[in-house]
Parts: C-alpha cells; structure tokens; sequence
C-alpha cells in the first residue's frame, strides 16, 4: 500500500549534534524525514483488533510541529520509528477480529488514537488509565506495541497517512449514517476542546478568551458553547476569519485582529483591565482574563496568552507546534496557573462519567453543529510539500484544516 512513512537518521542526528557542539548552531532541525513509499498493509495483531481503510486523516498542530517545522523534541520521547504518520482518521472497516462486536466490515468509522494501557493490553491499568487520564499513561512503551502515544506515533499500527492501518476496538465509533465525513473528520479535535472544557470549565461570570483561530480554537469556541457556557468568549484570531466562520460561534465575541499583538487593547477592554506600556520590553496587560485557552501551541503566542490572563487565573494549553523560549514573566508578576491538556480521557458529563471521545461524538450530532467549513483544503498523499506549504503560509492561503483525501 501507499504510505508516508517518517524515519529518523541516527547518523545525521549525531552529525548535527557534533556540528552543534563544534559550531554552536544548536537548534537546527533534527533528523526526521518523510518519505511517500510502498509498504506491506498492517494486519490486526489480536481479536480485539479492526483494520481499518483510511478514507480521510487531518495534519494536527503536532503533526505540523514535527513534518512542517521539523521540531521533534517534545515528542521524542512518544515515537517509535520507522512510523506512517496520521492520528485524526476516518476510514471504513476491512476487517474486524473475531472478539469485535458491535463494528462491523464496511462501516464507516473515526478513532480515537491513543495507545494507553487498554490497547496495549497492560494490565494492571497504570495510575493514569485508572483515573480517566490514558493521555498521561505510563505506559507507552509497553505491552503489545511498539513505544507510541498514538496511532500515527508507533510503528505497529500504522496511521492514516497511508491507505490502511489497525486500532483496538476500543478506539473505533461508528459514524451516524447521516453525519457528513467533512464534519465527522474533525471530531478526533474536537474531543481535545470537549475535554479541554470539562477538565477547566469556566464559571458562567468569568471572562474567557480563546487564543489563536484555527481549527483547534474554532472547535473550542464551538465546544464552550455546547457545553453551556453562556457568556461572551473573546477569540483572539491571528489572522481576519473568513465570512464563511460568521455566526458559527454562537454569541462569541471575535476580534478580527491582524496578529494577536495588535488585540491588547481589545483585551483590555474585553476583562476591563488596562494597558501597561513599559518604557523598554513588551505590553502587557493589568488585569487579565478568568480563562484563557491558548489553542496553536507557538511559544509566541502562549507568551500572549500568559499576558492575557488575569492575576492568580488560569491558563490551558493544548496544542504543541512550533515551541520556542518565551518570558515566564507574568508567571510571577500575575501568579497565572497554568494547564496543559491533550487528546480524550474519561470526563464528567452531566449525570455520568463518559469518555470524551463518547461526549464529542455526541455534542457533534447536536442538530444544527456544522465543522465542515473547517475544512479548507483536501491534498492527496502525493501532494504532501504542497500540503505542508499550505500550512507553513496558512494566512495567505486562509487555511484552516488541512487533510489527506484518500481515493476509495
Ligand atoms: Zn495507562
């Protein structure tokens, strides 16, 4: 089958670190390369196992960081290689084992990619998966895979970025047959909004901003506003949005700021605090929202992010793409908490404790709830630079989410 598959060269990455150590050019990018190739399909390792056609897979913040600003460090850790990259997948059932009830071939389904202890078949579960928390397991690397947080992370099951690939019936749903694949493709995403605003809920008088406008924060947006959250949000774009965008917020308050360090003022005005222009440094703000959820993942704009919030409040980061250093300063003038949060869990929900992936499924069958606009761009696995392209210049090209459109 036809695949991307991204591999590390251990040669080059001892070249460059040499090169770092003689020259002082630290940081350069690493060796990771990504390379279109035919490679065996996957088989399903055991009866609980599906395989699964890709049909569609979405390019995350994280796979952005790795393929389009070749920064692996944070993810270093959670890889093993070589690997096909791909964890935002929906695709249809080829085959199902013999112990899968309720999946059946042919179905059209979504996943939810991570490879905690349940698909890995660790048992005991680890401290982590016990408490609803399978993005913080501890085990990663154990069990019956390869290391990996996720499908499109480990070698053993593939990932969407190529024709086929497996995951543990645990990680399938099953797609209402009404429900549109360019809407359903950004379900895996929106699960990270969904429990970004369960585990961090704001109370209904605080003030909220979301930073940063794309997908992730557009589903944000969408999820506080699902979930109840009736008060003004201010989303902090870093670039103007398209009409198409226009009322799909709900009552969300969107500033149409050209880079997010020209919004100060509207941030000021928006958590009624002021101003403070120092005389030498950056602006900063007094005062400062209840909630801020920074949504793009780059140091510069988490740097805004801790600016914008209030003395003593709280900051959740959930995206990883393009970090760099940044002034810690408002995390002792200001006291900010801060947060991170990634992928799906178990989530309180109304009466019940569900998992997330079960509550976005469901919030994004709420009558009326359209991601397709989304969607901006669709490039085939061969067109991949031309994809990657599209993102490094996505405010020219007015991206939002790109993906991979398989032919089926
Ligand atoms: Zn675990």
């Amino acid at each position: 089958m036809k695949a991307l598959v991204a591999n590390f060269s251990l040669g080059r990455e001892v070249w460059d670190r040499f090169k770092a150590k003689m020259f002082g050019n630290a940081g350069g990018p690493h060796a990771l390369s990504l390379e279109l190739a035919e490679v065996p399909e996957p088989s399903i390792i055991g009866s609980q196992w599906v395989k699964i056609r890709t049909v569609m897979s979405g390019i995350s913040g994280m796979d952005e960081s790795l393929f389009v600003h070749q920064d692996i460090s944070p993810f270093a850790a959670f890889l093993s290689f070589p690997y096909i990259p791909g964890h935002e997948n929906l695709g249809l059932v080829t085959e199902a084992g013999r112990d899968v009830q309720g999946i059946e071939e042919g179905e059209r389904v979504v996943v939810d990619p991570v490879l905690s202890c349940r698909p890995r078949g660790v048992t005991p579960l680890c401290p982590s998966c016990v408490r609803g928390d399978p993005s913080t397991c501890r085990n990663f690397d154990k069990g019956v895979l390869a290391p990996g947080i996720l499908i499109g992370a480990c070698r053993d099951t593939g990932g969407g970025w190529s024709d086929s690939f497996i995951a543990h019936r645990s990680q399938v749903r099953v797609l209402p047959q009404n429900m549109e694949s360019d809407h359903a493709i950004l379900i895996p995403e929106f699960t990270r909004a969904v429990r970004a605003v369960l585990q961090h809920p704001p109370a209904p008088t605080d003030s909220v901003i979301v930073v940063g406008a794309r997908p992730l924060g557009c589903l944000t947006a969408i999820a506080l506003r699902l979930l109840g959250h009736g008060g003004k949000v201010l989303m902090v774009a870093e670039h103007p949005l398209g009409p198409e965008l226009d009322g799909k917020f709900g009552d969300s308050q969107v500033t149409l700021s050209l880079g997010v360090d020209l919004a100060y003022e509207e941030v000021a005005q928006f958590v009624k605090g002021a101003i403070r222009y120092p005389e030498v440094g950056r602006i900063t703000v007094e005062g400062g929202a209840d909630i801020v959820y920074e949504t793009t993942g780059t140091g510069e704009n988490i740097e805004h992010a801790l600016r914008f919030t209030g003395e003593g409040k709280k900051l959740v980061l959930m995206d990883m793409n393009q970090p760099s250093g940044f002034d810690f300063a408002p995390l002792w003038f200001k006291g900010v908490k801060i947060f991170g949060t990634l992928f799906s869990g178990r989530d309180s929900y109304k009466q019940g404790v569900l998992e997330t992936f079960d509550i976005a499924l469901g919030l994004a069958s709420t009558e009326g709830v359209f991601f397709n606009e989304l969607v901006t761009h669709k490039f085939r696995l061969e067109e991949h630079r031309s994809a990657f392209e599209t993102l490094k210049n996505r405010f020219a090209n007015n991206a939002l989410k790109v993906i991979f459109q398989h032919v089926v």
